[in-house]
């Protein structure tokens, strides 16, 4: 086993029992280690950091008399486009130390975005997603199946198992009608305790389950990722697999974790990020839906703060707890993006075909899927002055790895992304009837 694995898993083994204990403290313990983590990543980014350390001046914020989250409201909000076009200025000149570790992502959002996750935010990450999980009723080791967007040395491969952690994968790139049934026979194979995976695709398989009349092995429990998880999706999923449907939140960036406890309240980690909720004049939001913020406590070669995430929230109101006993704020509902899905000529459908396909593609500020054929998609994009007939290819080869290569792709450059009818702008919209629901 490679040396950098070993120190991962003990780095996650670690802080695993802090995020077990720490659930423990009091509202007004975790504040204390909120303010104590966010004076100490300050204090660093005011060192070491480039941008933080122009900006700190610019807005004469003196860190050794910043005094945590009653002083976050004066470090003007960071959005995508900035962390984007001035990359290498948040990284931080001791970087090498922390470990740098590369990540890329696009989310569901359509643009590019390549970070650095240093190795203790790496840990702490995946204990809190293991944490997180448990509250579903997984553990390492209990029979699961997952599906999601996975890169098999084989890329033809369906599935891969992991027998180690009792865990089979399966790529939900690859989904369509008979792949569809091959996992149908293999979840009744397997019967698994616990599935985790894309809304979409969990339900996409209950679905032609139920169109062939095939009855599905129930379920402990179904943990759901990577999308946006609407009302409809949850009653039907529940509907399908016989158990509750446990909804977890992250993104790639690190600024933010919020899961569903046993009793389905939606707790935001915050022993793992400084989280935030701004209204649309940069305040501290009253009430009601307002933009996620984020600083994360643990990414020193690459600190994000009051990061804006993408994503709109609403907490809930007053100091009452939830009867898992946890203290974390509660959230009431997340806003996320919500998309269409396409379907391929080859019978393919695919929820979230903008992930990871724009990752290369330079000067790609926004995008956005059209499918008004079967066999026809155009991209609209909003472009800087680095883009290119390289970033086209780029794009193209992201998603001909996705789409295969029997559909016709356009790209247009735009001012603006198409809206549907309700005023909503998804990053995917299907003009052939496959709506989100
Ligand atoms: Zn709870």
């Amino acid at each position: 086993m490679k040396k950098s694995t070993v120190n991962l898993a003990a780095g996650t083994c670690s802080r695993y029992f802090f995020y077990l204990c720490s659930e423990k403290w009091s509202r007004a313990r975790y504040e204390s280690y909120q303010d104590d983590q966010l004076k100490k990543i300050i204090r660093h980014a005011s060192l070491k950091v480039p941008y933080y350390r122009d900006l700190f001046k610019k807005i004469k914020l003196d860190p050794e008399h910043f005094r945590g989250r009653r002083d976050m409201h004066a470090i003007p909000l960071l959005d995508k486009e900035t962390l984007r076009t001035r990359q290498k200025e948040f990284i931080a000149e001791d970087a090498a130390r922390y470990g740098i570790n590369w990540d890329s992502t696009s989310g569901s959002t359509g643009t590019p975005l390549h970070h650095i996750i240093d190795n203790a935010t790496k840990a702490h990450k995946l204990a809190a997603v293991l944490r997180a999980y448990q509250w579903a009723g997984y553990f390492p080791g209990k029979r699961t199946f997952s599906i999601q967007s996975y890169t098999f040395a084989n890329p033809q491969a369906l599935a891969r198992r992991y027998p180690l952690a009792n865990l089979w994968r399966f790529n939900s790139k690859l989904l369509k009608e008979d792949t569809a049934l091959e996992i149908l026979a293999m979840i009744n194979d397997i019967r698994p305790h616990v599935i985790i995976g894309y809304p979409f695709s969990i339900l996409m398989i209950s679905q032609i389950a139920r169109q062939k009349g095939i009855r599905i092995h129930p379920v402990e429990s179904i943990i759901t990722a990577g999308e946006t998880l609407s009302e409809r999706r949850r009653q039907l999923l529940e509907e399908a697999y016989g158990c509750r449907v446990h909804d977890f939140f992250s993104h790639h960036e690190d600024v933010a974790v919020i899961s569903e406890c046993r009793h389905k309240t939606k707790h935001v980690f915050e022993n793992f990020a400084y989280n935030e909720v701004i209204d649309d004049n940069g305040a501290p939001s009253a009430g009601g839906v307002g933009r996620l913020v984020g600083t994360g406590f643990y990414n020193y070669a690459m600190p994000l703060i009051r990061y804006t995430v993408g994503d709109n929230v609403e907490f809930v109101a007053g100091t009452g707890q939830c009867p898992c006993g946890s203290k974390f704020r509660r959230v009431k509902e997340i806003v996320g993006r919500q998309n269409d899905y396409l379907e391929t000529p080859d019978g393919r459908f695919l929820g979230n075909v903008l992930e990871h396909a724009v990752d290369n593609a330079k000067g790609v500020r926004l995008s956005q899927c059209v499918q008004d054929t079967v066999d026809h998609i155009y991209i609209n994009m909003i472009v800087d002055e680095t883009f290119s007939e390289e970033s086209i290819k780029a794009f193209e080869q992201g998603l001909r790895l996705r789409l295969g290569n029997e559909i016709r792709i356009d790209f247009k450059v735009v001012d603006q992304l198409e809206k549907t009818k309700s005023g909503k702008t998804p990053f995917i919209i299907s003009k052939i009837g496959h709506v989100y629901i």
